[in-house]
């Protein structure tokens, strides 16, 4: 009988070519690994019988994950964490969409209805609903998004500072963002998003200058460009002063960008901008109520690259979600209020409906649960495809929207896709 082999290739082990090169990558760690072209071979052979622990590369190959133990079974362990997050209940994010309000009037924008705005009463019942069902919850994060929700500030700015001094006794852990387009930063007292803790700061930038303030200008018609980075640099200097940590992010959004667009934008940040902001790059998508076509939609991990290797710092593409596919891939513990203090796991599609899954009244948070349970349909560990698929631990089964609204699965951009420059741009 054949002694039991101790260890094996883990199934999320692949080879991918990136520039000219070959990389070993794993989906489930995110490893990435160039192989010399004397070396490939070799470690390509011994990949299919990694029993040999005194073989030169076993240290790195085993802790990076490219082999395992062989006792392990590698789907079971990666549906324990997807579920553990899923069904977690001690974690809480909320975005909150005080206002569908805007300052801006860019094309693109899915918001079509842009006069509903949370009232004093609702933001004040929304919070006694959190109230009440705090004891349980460990972690509380909640992600103020809109319309703009500056426009808001004022009226939700006295009950995040109650609740991080509420959390300060310890019974829970609270973080605050915001997703702003960035021009009305300067009205806000930056003491202000200290007392409230907000932690990270969410900008949008449709590239240089001249496209930015060309689609992102104010309702009135006014430049942004300049405006918004100000506003930035001045907040990041005064939280470097006071010693707080905050993270200053520009979301890049590209349409049809040139590069020279693209390098005209690079060009606006001072290497104390790229030392203390962070960025990423992502293509405007067709949406409802805009259509167009959109040539930087298979370039846009390229212009990534190349940022990074001017010394940007990039984040990540993966990671943002640890085991799940995005923000609304989960159970009730990732949610949205709507200013009609509607609950939805997502809100790219506000007239999709199975997304709704309850509302907020006087009696706190009413779930439908038959929509959660629609919603919980989804998991990649009841489709023999997913479960099979080496792609598996970067997309669990893709939209969770997609597959509530269609019943199929939306697999993970391969167009877009090279995973060797993925995770090298991730590392
Ligand atoms: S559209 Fe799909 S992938 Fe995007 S946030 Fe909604 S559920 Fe997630
Ligand atoms: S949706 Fe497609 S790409 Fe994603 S895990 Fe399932 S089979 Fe793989």
């Amino acid at each position: 009988m054949g002694m039991l082999k101790k260890f094996k290739k883990s199934y999320y082990t692949l080879v991918d070519e990136y520039n000219n090169s070959s990389f070993l990558i794993n989906t489930y760690t995110r490893a990435v690994a160039k192989l010399l072209p004397e070396e490939k071979e070799n470690i390509l052979r011994f990949l299919l019988d990694p029993s040999d622990e005194s073989y030169k590369y076993f240290p790195v190959l085993y802790k990076n994950g490219f082999i395992v133990p062989s006792d392990i079974d590698e789907i079971s362990k990666l549906q324990y964490f997807y579920d553990s997050q899923f069904y977690d209940q001690s974690n809480l994010t909320i975005t909150l969409l005080p206002t569908l309000r805007c300052n801006f009037a860019c094309p693109y924008c899915f918001e079509n209805e842009h006069t509903k705005e949370m009232s004093l009463i609702d933001i004040d019942l929304f919070f006694k609903a959190v109230n009440s069902i705090l004891s349980p919850i460990k972690n509380l994060h909640i992600a103020l998004f809109g319309g703009e929700p500056l426009l808001s500030w004022s009226r939700i700015y006295p009950y995040l500072k109650e609740i991080n001094n509420h959390s300060r006794n310890r019974v829970f852990n609270y973080s605050a963002s915001i997703t702003t387009n960035g021009y009305l930063l300067n009205t806000i007292n930056y003491d202000e998003l200290i007392n409230a803790n907000i932690r990270k700061i969410h900008i949008t930038l449709d590239c240089n200058k001249k496209n930015h303030d060309s689609l992102r200008s104010t309702r009135s018609g006014l430049p942004t460009f300049d405006v918004i980075i100000t506003n930035a640099r001045d907040i990041m200097h005064y939280m470097l002063i006071k010693h707080y940590q905050i993270k200053i992010i520009f979301r890049t959004n590209l349409l049809n960008n040139t590069k020279d667009d693209v390098k005209e934008y690079l060009d606006s940040f001072s290497d104390d901008d790229k030392k203390h902001f962070l960025f990423y790059f992502k293509p405007i998508f067709n949406t409802n109520c805009f259509e167009i076509s959109n040539n930087n939609a298979v370039n846009y991990k390229d212009i990534s690259m190349d940022a990074k290797q001017r010394g940007f710092k990039i984040i990540s593409p993966f990671d943002k979600y640890g085991f799940a596919f995005c923000s609304g891939d989960g159970g009730k513990n990732s949610i949205m209020i709507t200013p009609d203090l509607k609950i939805w796991k997502c809100f790219n599609d506000a007239n999709c409906h199975n997304a709704c899954i309850g509302y907020i009244n006087d009696k706190g948070f009413n779930w439908d649960e038959n929509k959660i349970a629609k919603w919980y349909l989804k998991s990649p560990f009841n489709d023999r495809k997913c479960i099979t698929c080496k792609k598996l631990p970067i997309c669990f089964g893709g939209c969770p929207l997609y597959f509530s609204t269609k019943n199929k699965r939306h697999c993970i951009d391969s167009a877009t896709m090279n995973l060797a420059r993925d995770f090298l741009l991730d590392s």
